[in-house]
């Protein structure tokens, strides 16, 4: 929990200051319990409303490091990951590759022999260049690879247009309305090395409306009866995606996770019966909602530079690098001087990174107490697409990131050296 004690924020407890004054900043800080309590929400709703029948996965990509996947596993759920690097720390991680989903829209065969050899329980496909050679590589190992396809149920969800990916208009999966997703099927179902498990659709992100989630699955399911009927081909499991949106900034009420579950959960039930299917196992898949709120940032203030008129610049020790998601999309965060946190947020400021680029900004028109040097600066709700985002543009070492265990801060992510930057020049 991230609340303010005495003019100071905490974080489960420990003060943000006490946290920088120990490891420096700019640091990226955790709490292990609410990224516990967020797994725990989607693991019971699956209990209650499927009968167990169901898996939720972390879509790794919000957050990728060898602890998460150990805390994530630790509470039962699935991982889904999107590329051989991710694969490669979910396994030595001791991730049981069972509950591994691998999904991407471009696969390498180095990375499909890599999911094959290592058992990885699921391959989701995304084209069918990828399905031949997928069943062409099972079939040399020996073995025959469950799979399940990435399909663009033509739903639209209202977020940004950069994470809009249900629609034809999208570089991910095949299409229904084309005939693309059965055909597809129609092959796989005579290939003798991969076997058709389930089908799988991701509308987008940063979600808040469940009415798009609830016409995916119905849309999701008609599919699942057409392939059964004129296929011959049973899908036994739905994986509805990600998606669910969370509170960057004050108006951005998510629904409680538990009420979303429930609802799409009566739809695949009663679409389910209507189509004569059994009900699927369900997967779904949220990356954002687990980590994204756990997480925040803590900067230096290293100048506040007021341009008569016009704006005030807060630079800050960090910057696009630790956090892009401002530079790639003009997302939204809320801030706070953490050693001041109960003074009015009075003071009208553009937080500006270190990097050599006037785009390099964390937000504009943000709302903080009185900034001076020195001040630790926390920006809000980074967990997710932050640390998973970073890079070393301007060869700035990435952040380490803290987490908060039973009220004690510990490194699980290292701050990376000069010599972490050179380690691959020759
Ligand atoms: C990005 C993604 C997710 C997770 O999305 P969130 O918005 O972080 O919940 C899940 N599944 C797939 C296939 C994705 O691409």
């Amino acid at each position: 929990m991230i609340e303010t004690v005495n003019g100071n924020l905490c974080v489960d407890g420990v003060k943000v200051s006490d946290i920088t004054e120990e490891f420096g900043t700019p640091c990226y800080i955790m709490s292990e319990k609410t990224i516990r309590e967020n797994c725990r929400k989607y693991k019971n709703a699956i209990e209650k409303y499927y009968g167990g029948n169901g898996l939720p996965l972390f879509a790794s990509k919000a957050f990728s490091c060898m602890e998460i996947y150990r805390i994530v596993a630790s509470e039962g759920l699935g991982t889904d990951v999107v590329s051989g690097g991710e694969l490669y720390t979910a396994l030595k991680a001791g991730f049981d590759p069972k509950k591994i989903y691998f999904h991407g829209n471009a696969k390498t065969e180095k990375e499909l022999i890599m999911a094959i050899e290592s058992g990885v329980g699921h391959i989701v496909v995304d084209n069918i260049e990828e399905l031949m050679l997928l069943d062409r590589l099972a079939g040399e190992k020996g073995k025959i690879a469950n799979i399940s396809f990435r399909i663009k149920p033509g739903v639209e969800a209202h977020t940004h247009d950069f994470v809009k990916t249900g629609q034809i208009d999208s570089k991910f999966g095949v299409a229904l309305e084309n005939g693309e997703a059965f055909e597809i099927i129609k092959t796989a179902s005579e290939l003798k090395n991969v076997k058709v498990v389930g089908a799988h659709c991701h509308i987008g992100s940063q979600i808040f409306d469940e009415d798009p989630f609830m016409l995916a699955a119905k849309v999701m399911l008609e599919f699942m009866a057409k392939v059964k009927n004129e296929l011959s081909v049973e899908i036994k499991e739905l994986n509805l995606g990600g998606g669910f949106g969370i509170r960057y900034v004050e108006g951005q009420n998510p629904k409680d996770y538990d009420e979303y579950m429930r609802k799409v959960s009566e739809t695949v039930k009663s679409e389910s019966a209507a189509l004569g299917l059994e009900v699927p196992y369900i997967v779904v898949e949220p990356g954002r909602s687990i980590v994204g709120a756990a997480g925040i940032t803590a900067y230096k203030v290293m100048s506040v530079k007021t341009i008569e008129n016009i704006r005030t610049y807060v630079a800050i020790d960090g910057g696009m690098t630790d956090n892009p998601r401002y530079a790639l999309y003009k997302s939204e965060y809320e801030a706070c001087i953490a050693n001041k946190a109960d003074k009015p947020k009075d003071f009208k400021a553009t937080v500006a990174g270190r990097c050599c680029e006037s785009g390099d900004l964390i937000g504009e028109n943000m709302m903080i107490q009185k900034p001076e040097a020195g001040d630790i600066l926390v920006v809000f709700a980074t967990g997710a697409y932050n640390y998973s985002m970073a890079s070393n543009y301007n060869r700035v070492p990435r952040l380490p990131v803290v987490m908060i265990t039973d009220g004690k801060p510990r490194i699980i992510v290292k701050r990376e050296t000069y010599e972490d930057i050179i380690r691959n020049d020759i």
